[in-house]
């Protein structure tokens, strides 16, 4: 008998019916609405294999409602929506989709720095709403890029590319991680310093570490006043990581200069979230990934996690910490 899996989101056909090779499967096929709660409780109890999204929790609660899982697939590099010590337990295998989406990302990122600098999103909609009566010199000024200083936290994957990036503006590169990266150190020319220092010699500060129980509140009131007046943030990596209460408070009141949002703690961010009323502030739905061909990847990716999960050999990105052969 095949194993049962469900897919919690429409996704590409080909990759549905290269999980059917292996597996009956399920799709909850609305593109545009998540499944809820109350009919993923019920189905996931009955399967081997869960494809999911970040749009879901995978807690303990639902965890334990499933005897059978063998493995949750998820499609994103970012597993913060999963309880992994409870699957790690219960000895389901848990993978992530990392390194298709890195080069994405980063220029997501690059392009919400550049976007939040030189104002795009406000320029475009001033134009827009016929305020355009002259060019002035003080209309929409901005920020340089070209020769600032960046301060990148988290110099994984991401934080690397976006790295890369900062040459061709002739940044001067500084960054903050967990663990040192001598050999980044030495191919990017960057620097490594302490959180503070990062924070308060940056013109731009950018965010892409995990989310995880040391990365919540990294950045609230303490550190957001470290950062220069005309200093600019950028979050590409978890809402919660940024505490949004003490960030509206910055920007209101000078503290920084400007802030890119592609993140937010709670998604979809209600549509009157006082950061959204601020015109130094662009916002983004999540979309780090969302290239045609990276979210192609992502769902490949999955699938293959997936399969290879319930064929009972070791899926190509596993986040368990512990041998499951
Ligand atoms: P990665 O390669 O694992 O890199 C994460 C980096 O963060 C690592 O270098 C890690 O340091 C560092 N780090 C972890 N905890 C830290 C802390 N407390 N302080 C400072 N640095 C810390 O992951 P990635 O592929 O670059 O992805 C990073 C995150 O971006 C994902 O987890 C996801 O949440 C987010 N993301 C968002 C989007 C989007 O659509 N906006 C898309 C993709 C990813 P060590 O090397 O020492 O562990």
């Amino acid at each position: 008998m095949k194993p049962k899996v469900l897919i919690t989101r429409k996704i590409a056909e080909p990759i549905i019916e290269k999980i059917q090779e292996y597996a009956d499967v399920d799709v909850w096929d609305q593109e545009d609405v998540q499944i809820p709660r109350d009919i993923l409780e019920n189905k996931i109890s009955e399967i081997d294999g869960l494809f999911c999204l970040i749009t879901e929790s995978i807690d303990a609660s639902l965890i334990d409602k499933a005897p059978n899982l063998k493995v949750i697939s998820n499609m994103a590099v970012g597993y913060n929506n999963i309880d992994v010590d409870t699957a790690t337990k219960k000895g389901i295998m848990v993978t992530n989709t990392p390194e298709v989406l890195t080069e994405t990302t980063a220029d997501l990122t690059f392009a919400l720095l550049m976007a939040t600098a030189r104002r795009l999103v406000e320029a475009s909609d001033f134009l827009r709403d016929g305020k355009w009566e002259t060019w002035s010199p003080n209309l929409l000024t901005g920020q340089d890029i070209y020769g600032a200083t960046i301060g990148i936290i988290g110099m994984g994957r991401i934080g690397e590319a976006v790295a890369r990036r900062t040459k061709g503006f002739n940044m001067n590169l500084l960054y903050h991680n967990r663990s040192r990266k001598p050999d980044v150190e030495q191919e990017l020319g960057t620097t490594y310093v302490s959180m503070e220092t990062l924070l308060s010699e940056s013109d731009f500060v950018v965010v892409i570490t995990p989310y995880t129980a040391e990365t919540k509140n990294l950045i609230t009131a303490e550190q957001l006043k470290l950062m220069k007046k005309n200093a600019i943030l950028i979050n590409t990596a978890r809402g919660g990581i940024v505490n949004e209460a003490d960030l509206y408070e910055a920007l209101v009141n000078g503290v920084i200069w400007g802030a890119g949002l592609d993140v937010f703690e709670k998604e979809p961010v209600p549509a009157d979230h006082p950061l959204l009323t601020l015109p130094n502030v662009v916002t983004l739905p999540h979309i780090g990934s969302a290239s045609i061909a990276t979210r192609m990847k992502m769902a490949e990716l999955a699938a293959e996690n997936l399969i290879l999960a319930l064929k009972g050999e070791k899926p190509k990105h596993l986040v368990n910490k512990i041998d499951f052969s």
